[in-house]
């Protein structure tokens, strides 16, 4: 047989299920590098979506702010507008006479208003005109076009039916392709308007109006879609993970969703008798519940921060407010609406205020989530800062104010939702850490550190699966090997060649015993392999198969290296019942008796309280001197 000893033991085999081969120095086996490289790659990751949002933000403001303009497109204002203010009517009521061309319009809540242009423009510049409204808070529209001849063109909307006018970014568009002549003037009557203030209108070419809603639908589709994402994200964050703040987050992300596709209209698509007032007043109301939501969200995530609890109750009660103050703001349809809006206005102002505050002073207590909360909001409280403060209503293409939040609320909500889940995975890195190492300790604690086998304890446990309730027991064998003579190694040689004459001998028997069958090193110079399924001469040719590999072993290191070192093998096999500590003593007895008979042979021990049966005798070893056989350990 070809001896495994002279070769270099580094290069070990393991037989042993989950024990490494280089189990000798367990240190070089720790897997501990790859877990930073990994979070480097998160992080230079993240700086490069940050990079490209920006860099995709800037493109697009420059876009819209210089893309070149071919046709013409004009911002209406009231004072373009002349005015009559007459009765309801609900037949088709003629023109009014006269007109008023100074001061605002007053009365008009619960009547008809007429608003007639004072000049449409310059002939050619006006062909393919597109007239389009941005407020839907009334009850009835119609919008006549007059031509240069006479000839009118007439379009109506109302409350519950927009019928094809209806446009994302809450707009109606009425075109004048009808007419035949050059447009001469556009007349519109409003029946129960609610605030002559909100509305904005624009006439611009037919092109232009294709591009802005072309434009519209893109971007809101897409931040809706961002704030689907997000708002479904944060619900599975905070089911997953308990979080409660996460939960408020992912309720304002459904929040802004939904007034999103209220406000845009693009609810029409799917509902068109959801058209008009109602869905503006839904919209409103929605828009003061976000920012309670939001408030709630931030007043949630820093209550462990340490935060005084007076500062964290006036945001909260604040946000409570401005959430309140959606229900009046939205069921009112006449009265000082346009100052309504402004008190709101001024009290989400206060609120983001307060909200920053809050973050600031978790910050500053060291509250890790503030960090990403401040980053996250820093966004969304200067937009909503800014539309309260500037004039947004003209950028883009009309849809100002509400795409500037829309998009402020995806950002925040997607933000929110990576940071947690860059938390959440740094969590489960840490756990896989320990469980890994946990799993370095329990393999160190049941290999044995000179031989790279199985210890003791790891024998015993392997005897435990093996001898546990309701295993089949019936074919197990324990061959209990013990080295000859092995102590006269150690005093003529030195205790390192000792060492290493176990090392060889481990590795033999890795190398002669079949995987599956535990081997492991009891201690000193004993080693000890359990097997299933082998009985009788099967068991006893194996026995000898193990005896006759180990003696063939050179021994290179060991003197002039023609040394024979040998081993003797007790066996003993269940028969029936037999238990691990009985088995364990038969094979304790049969290798006294192999000693006894003259070492380097396999003896197979019988039943129990009868006498050992010595296997017939083996060559005489090439052993110095005898030495009196030590008792093996009983475990
Ligand atoms: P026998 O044939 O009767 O088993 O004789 P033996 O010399 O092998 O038995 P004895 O029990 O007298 O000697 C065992 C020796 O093994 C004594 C001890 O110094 C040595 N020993 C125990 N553990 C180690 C070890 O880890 N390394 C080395 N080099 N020697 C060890
Ligand atoms: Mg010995
Ligand atoms: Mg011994």
């Amino acid at each position: 047989m070809k001896s495994p000893c002279g070769r270099a033991f580094h290069r070990r085999k393991a037989i042993l299920d989950g024990f490494d081969a280089r189990a000798t120095a367990p240190c070089d086996a720790v897997p501990y590098d790859a877990a930073p490289d990994a979070f480097a790659i998160r992080r230079r990751l993240r700086t490069l979506l940050s990079l490209l949002t920006g860099a995709t933000l800037v493109l697009l403001v420059l876009f819209v702010a210089f893309r070149p303009q071919t046709v013409y497109a004009r911002t209406l204002q009231l004072s373009d507008f002349c005015y009559a203010v007459t009765a309801l009517s609900t037949d088709d009521p003629p023109e009014p006479d006269a007109y008023d061309c100074a001061g605002p319009p007053r009365d008009y809540n619960t009547q008809s208003l007429w608003l007639r242009l004072k000049r449409a423009g310059d002939g050619e510049d006006n062909a393919d005109a597109v007239l389009i409204v941005g407020n839907t808070r009334f009850e009835r529209m119609e919008v006549r076009f007059v031509g240069d001849t006479g000839q009118l063109v007439r379009y109506s909307v109302r409350v519950g039916d927009f019928s094809e006018h209806w446009r994302p970014g809450s707009k109606i568009a009425f075109s004048d392709h009808a007419l035949k002549a050059p447009l001469k003037s556009i007349v519109l009557r409003i029946d129960r308007l609610a605030d002559v203030q909100f509305l904005r209108m624009n006439i611009v070419h037919d092109d232009e109006a294709a591009l802005r809603f072309a434009a519209l639908s893109a971007t809101i589709g897409a931040g809706l879609t961002l704030l689907l994402i997000g708002a479904l994200y944060n619900a599975g964050l905070a089911i997953a993970m308990r979080s409660v703040s996460a939960a408020w987050q992912g309720a304002w992300a459904a929040c802004v969703l939904v007034w999103g596709l209220i406000w845009s209209q693009m609810i029409l698509a799917f509902v068109p008798g959801f058209a008009g007032r109602s869905s503006a007043q839904i919209a409103t109301f929605l828009a003061c519940l976000a920012i309670f939501l939001a408030t709630a969200s931030v007043v949630s995530a820093i209550r462990e921060a340490g935060v005084p609890k007076a500062l964290r109750r006036i945001t909260a009660g604040a946000g409570t407010l401005v959430g309140l103050s959606g229900v009046p703001l939205s069921l009112l349809r006449t009265g000082p609406l346009h100052l309504l809006a402004d008190i709101v206005g001024i009290l989400v102002l206060a609120v983001l205020l307060l909200c920053a505050v809050c973050i600031v002073a978790a910050w500053r207590r060291g509250h890790a989530p503030a960090i990403s909360l401040g980053r996250a909001w820093a966004v969304p409280m200067l937009a909503l800062g800014s539309v309260q403060v500037f004039d947004t209503d003209t950028m883009f293409w009309g849809g100002g104010a509400q795409i500037i939040v829309l998009y402020a609320a995806a950002w925040q909500t997607l933000w929110l939702a990576i940071s947690t889940t860059a938390k959440y995975a740094h969590l489960r890195n840490e756990r896989d850490r320990a469980r890994s190492a946990e799993a370095i300790a329990y393999r160190m604690a049941r290999q044995d550190a000179l031989t790279g086998l199985g210890n003791r304890l790891y024998f015993i446990e392997s005897a435990e699966t093996m001898f546990g309730a309701g295993a089949d027991v019936s074919a197990v064998a324990l061959l209990l090997i013990d080295v000859d003579r092995f102590k006269a190694i150690n005093d003529g040689f030195g205790h390192d060649v000792g060492d290493e004459v176990l090392r060889c001998i481990a590795a033999t028997l890795r190398e002669t015993v079949p995987a599956g069958f535990p081997v492991a090193r009891m201690g000193g110079e004993e080693f000890v392999i359990l097997t299933t399924g082998i009985a009788g001469d099967a068991l006893a040719a194996f026995a000898e198969r193990v005896r006759a590999a180990v003696a063939a072993c050179r021994h290179e290191h060991v003197g002039d290296g023609s040394r024979c070192i040998t081993v003797s093998i007790g066996v003993a096999a269940t028969h029936g019942v037999t238990g691990y500590d009985t088995l364990y003593r038969m094979a304790d007895q049969a290798l006294y008796a192999a000693k006894e008979a003259g070492r380097n042979r396999v003896q197979i021990a019988t039943m129990p309280e009868t006498p050992v049966r010595a296997s017939p005798p083996a060559p005489e070893p090439n052993i110095a001197q005898a030495a009196p056989r030590v008792r093996a350990p009983i475990a």
